[in-house]
């Protein structure tokens, strides 16, 4: 399967996109979490993208592309993969279908997680990432709403939107259930389906 999700900061993208991954066995490529990975063991890449993370602002495209497009070459996304954080604008969605095109792939779905902003804002004050500063979550929020939601549009014949609120548990169900993956589900929900 080859999926995108997208989701405001704070909706859990980042942990029903874990869970997933390992339930239809394909690999989570978030970008943030490489780009983090780089800034943590110090990498030039890390070093290059730092000063755009603390900012809450996009690392340039072209830095961009080029660590996804190394990751997808990677054995493992060769089969499938599901994409997280990336593409954030348009150019990075322009260039991302053509290389789709390339390889003749397609994608199976597009995942938008949906949560109303006071979860989300109450969300990431938890989490205590080191970019989570005031500044840098409202900058970010505002990248979000001007340059990723309207690419949704362009994907809108593939895109399934699941509510992000509830239990971890309840919301890994609603999207394995919305991908019609209801096998997957494990435990009573299956048997019941879900609420919104
Ligand atoms: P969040 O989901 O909280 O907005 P991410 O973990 O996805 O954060 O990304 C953290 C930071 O990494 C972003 O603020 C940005 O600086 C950088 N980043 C992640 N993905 C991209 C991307 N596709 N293009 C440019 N920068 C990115």
């Amino acid at each position: 399967m080859r999926l995108l999700i997208f989701g405001p900061q704070g909706a859990g993208k980042g942990t029903q996109a874990a869970l997933l991954s390992n339930n239809l066995q394909v690999p989570h490529v978030s970008t943030g979490d490489i780009f983090r990975a780089n800034l943590s063991t110090g990498t030039p890449l890390g070093l290059q993208a730092k000063k755009y993370m603390d900012r809450g602002e996009l690392v340039p495209d072209a830095i961009t592309r080029a660590m996804v497009a190394d990751r997808l070459a990677e054995a493992d996304a060769v089969v499938g993969f599901l994409l997280d954080g990336f593409p954030r604008n348009i150019s990075q969605a322009i260039w991302f279908n053509a290389l789709l095109d390339e390889r003749r792939h397609e994608l199976d779905a597009v995942l938008m997680l949906v949560a109303p902003d006071e979860v989300l804002i109450e969300r990431m004050l938890l989490r205590g990432r080191a970019d989570d500063t005031t500044a840098a979550i409202s900058r970010r929020l505002a990248i979000y709403h001007e340059e990723t939601l309207p690419l949704l549009d362009l994907y809108r014949d593939k895109v399934i939107e699941v509510d992000g609120i509830g239990e971890i548990e309840e919301v890994q169900d609603r999207i394995l259930s919305a991908l019609g993956h209801r096998e997957l589900i494990r435990g009573k929900s299956a048997a019941v389906g879900h609420r919104a």
